[in-house]
């Protein structure tokens, strides 16, 4: 895509300032005499000149000179000629000096033109430069006053120009997206770019509170929802502007430092507030960007609020609402992918399956509620003995799956063990009963155990744990390499 790109050119010192002007601000000084204005002055030229030539000779006559000698034909044509000849010389002199600058100023609005017209018509027209479409100005008049405005027009298209491609770019970016995530990092990735800002970020209300989802260099984004510009934009849907703000740091690379200016932008849909866009600038920024950031916003919401629909959307699907676990299709997923990864690399997958033991007679005794009870703290509990980047699975009814990606024959009897004493010494509390159950295991892991493939290494696992209950419940049985 074509670019016009722009330099600021002051006028000329002593230029007269350029005021805005309609059509009916314009008062013609000299009647107009034919289409041409240098044929105009030069029939102005002319008649002053042989005005000049009629009355010389009654001029010279006031300082004495005798009429003999001025009222003759003689005298009478050669002043007029003299008249004549200078109004000629002026004709040419103006159209030479006004005329020559008149017809490049001419030329650069028909280089803008074209260039405009590539750049509407085709992705890679020609660029504008200021060498190419700009006119130096050097006289301090009304030429000087008309390159000047001849500059300022070439910079105001330039800048419209520049909007609409970020426009364009922005709305093929929020198309390209759905999930959440690289969404909201190319959205940044344009805004960042749209009005040269050093630092972007993106807070949204998550679960009741302001979180930052994505930033780039900002030193320390997690603490930038809390801030009371964030806070305020996204509470009065306001545009908040802060210079030198005290409590917000750049990420230098090696160093932090504190930006010149900070914006939060509210991000909303018919006013309900979504989240709050910012960025920031180790230079002002100018009013025209923030007007631009706030065009782009409104689409930006739109995108935002849809892939925050998908996510949810995602999570209901994922997540088994009883016990909040992945459900088995997601949670099957996970393994999959927990499982190519352990055949690309060589590390070791193991996995754990387990069952709770006569969990029956629990729904019998004490009803299917309390059932559902043992059944979410058996969850909450078991997870709370897994390490960050495990999974852990509602398999089926009262089954479970841990994915414990890393995990080798002895990290999985730890970790098997860990999860079967966690369980028998919770108790769940009925009335004035307290229920207790334990779970059976059987624990595979990858690649020390014989596995083929993925159903292998579950089918291996589910023998296992057919192994425990029947060689006495509450126990963990490994496949052994
Ligand atoms: P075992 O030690 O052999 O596993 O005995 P068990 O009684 O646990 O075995 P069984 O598979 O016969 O019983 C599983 C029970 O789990 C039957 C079913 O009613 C119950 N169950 C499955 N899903 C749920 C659930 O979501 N809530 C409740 N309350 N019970 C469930
Ligand atoms: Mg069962
Ligand atoms: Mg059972």
């Amino acid at each position: 895509m074509a670019k016009l790109t722009t330099r600021t050119e002051t006028a000329a010192p002593g230029a007269a300032a350029v005021v805005s002007a309609d059509s009916s601000d314009f008062h013609e000084s000299l009647p107009r005499l034919t289409k041409k204005v240098f044929t105009d002055l030069a029939i102005w030229m002319t008649g002053l000149g042989l005005l000049m030539g009629i009355v010389f000779p009654f001029f010279v006559m006031a300082f004495g000179v005798p009429s003999k000698y001025v009222l003759s034909a003689k005298f009478f044509f050669a002043t007029i000629g003299a008249g004549l000849v200078v109004g000629a010389t002026n004709h040419f002199l103006s159209r030479a000096v006004v005329g020559s600058r008149l017809r490049f100023m001419c030329l650069k609005m028909s280089k803008v033109e074209s260039i405009l017209r590539d750049t509407t018509m085709a992705d890679d027209g020609a660029a504008c430069t200021p060498e190419t479409c700009m006119i130096t100005v050097d006289s301090d008049d009304e030429l000087g006053d008309a390159a000047a405005s001849f500059n300022r027009l070439v910079e105001a298209l330039a800048e419209s120009q520049r909007a609409s491609q970020v426009a364009g770019n922005f709305a093929t970016t929020l198309a390209s997206h759905l999930e959440l995530t690289p969404l909201v990092e190319a959205a940044l990735n344009v805004l960042h770019g749209a009005g040269d800002h050093s630092a972007s970020a993106l807070c949204i209300l998550r679960d009741g509170e302001l979180v930052t989802v994505a930033s780039s260099g900002i030193a320390e984004p997690d603490g930038l929802a809390d801030s009371e510009l964030v806070e305020r934009s996204y509470r009065t849907l306001d545009t908040v502007r802060v210079d030198l703000p005290s409590d917000i740091q750049l990420d230098g690379g090696i160093v932090q430092f504190r930006p010149r200016t900070v914006v939060a932008f509210p991000v909303h849909i018919r006013l309900v507030p979504i989240g709050v866009v910012v960025l920031a600038s180790t230079a002002p920024i100018a009013d025209h960007q923030d007007l631009l950031i706030q065009q782009l916003l409104p689409n930006f919401a739109v995108a935002l609020n849809n892939a925050l629909s998908h996510e949810r959307l995602q999570r209901v699907a994922a997540i088994d609402s009883l016990t909040g676990l992945y459900n088995r299709r997601f949670g099957l997923e996970r393994l999959s992918q927990e499982f190519s990864r352990s055949v690309r690399s060589g590390e070791p997958l193991g996995v754990v399956l387990f069952d709770i033991d006569h969990f029956k007679s629990v729904n019998d005794n004490y009803g299917h509620q309390v059932g559902d009870d043992v059944l979410k703290s058996i969850a909450e509990n078991v997870k709370s003995a897994l390490r960050e980047g495990d999974t852990l699975m509602r398999y089926g009814g009262e089954e479970f799956l841990a994915v414990l990606p890393g995990a080798g024959e002895t990290d999985l009897r730890t970790v098997g063990e860990r999860m079967r004493r966690i369980v028998e010494s919770s108790v769940v509390l009925e009335s004035s009963s307290e229920v207790r159950v334990t779970i059976s295991l059987g624990g595979v892991s990858f690649p020390s155990a014989d596995v083929a493939d993925l159903d292998d290494l579950i089918r291996k696992a589910d023998a296992a744990l057919y192994n425990a209950k029947t060689t006495g419940r509450n126990r963990l049985t490994l496949v052994e390499a």
